[in-house]
């Protein structure tokens, strides 16, 4: 097997990087907000079991506690109502040849500039694949809109009297992409894989309900797309295997040509 040899030498010799996908996990670290009648997601909280002291001398450890949607995360299948039937549906049933895929990256940093609103439309796909090909079966498809620029936590939220507001996947996009497309799931900048407003569309969170109904991935809270080239890159995403787990925090490693 010289393709594993050969992949070694390659990043050791720097014609491969790895780019890390993932966003710092802390007690900063911004979390979803629900409507009132929603119970919310704890952020994240640490504390000291033992640091070089009398509860353990030699040792440092922490304790941990969040929600399975912190942070840099992987959306499981049974994350949503529409893929709770699904076999192989929760973090530790999930193949992990299925973690692994080529990345097809969607640069709409320009659009979302001009509307935070900024909706994925099948035609902004096709026009993708005339400049870069077809989007393969089991590719991790990542949309780039420059949001993990937003190192402020309220103007990652973006919280309105009206709601959030940030970009995502118009429901038509998310079946074409599910469906036709085959993919492993979508990536995203953003809190979660649905846009800011999505709340309020029909279905509500049409990404969710269309990805995990068809046994697909999310990825959320991704930073560091603009460093993956269009098609070239390999992103490895494997969530935490926690029995009945929905989903997890996770570290993203994309390997990428240097
Ligand atoms: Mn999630």
């Amino acid at each position: 097997m010289t393709v594993l040899a050969d992949f070694i030498a390659a990043l050791d010799r720097g014609t491969l990087k790895v780019v890390d996908l993932t966003q710092p996990l802390g007690p900063d670290t911004p979390v979803i907000g629900l409507p009132p009648m929603f119970a919310p997601s704890p952020g994240v909280s640490m504390e000291v079991i033992s640091r070089y002291d009398d509860k353990g001398p030699a040792w440092y450890w922490n304790t941990i506690t969040m929600g399975e949607h912190t942070g840099t995360h992987f959306d499981a299948p049974v994350h949503w109502v529409s893929g709770k039937d699904l076999p192989n549906n929760r973090c530790d049933t999930i193949p992990p040849r299925r973690f692994i895929g080529p990345a097809c990256v969607i640069d709409v940093t320009a659009e979302v500039a001009r509307d935070e609103d900024f909706l994925l439309m099948p035609e902004h796909v096709t026009a993708w694949e005339k400049q870069h090909g077809r989007i393969p079966p089991n590719a991790w498809v990542l949309l780039r809109t420059g949001w993990s620029k937003r190192t402020n936590r309220e103007r990652f939220l973006n919280v309105t009297p009206e709601g959030p507001h940030s970009p995502g996947f118009h429901r038509s996009t998310s079946e074409l992409l599910a469906k036709d497309r085959d993919i492993l799931g979508v990536g995203v900048e953003t809190v979660g894989t649905d846009a800011g407003q999505a709340g309020r569309f029909d279905p509500p969170f049409p990404n969710h309900a269309t990805m995990h109904g068809n046994g697909k991935f999310g990825l959320a809270s991704l930073c560091n797309l603009d460093q993956l080239p269009a098609t070239g890159a390999v992103v490895i995403a494997a969530p935490l295997k926690i029995v009945d787990g929905s989903g997890s925090p996770l570290r993203v490693l994309a390997i990428a040509p240097a």
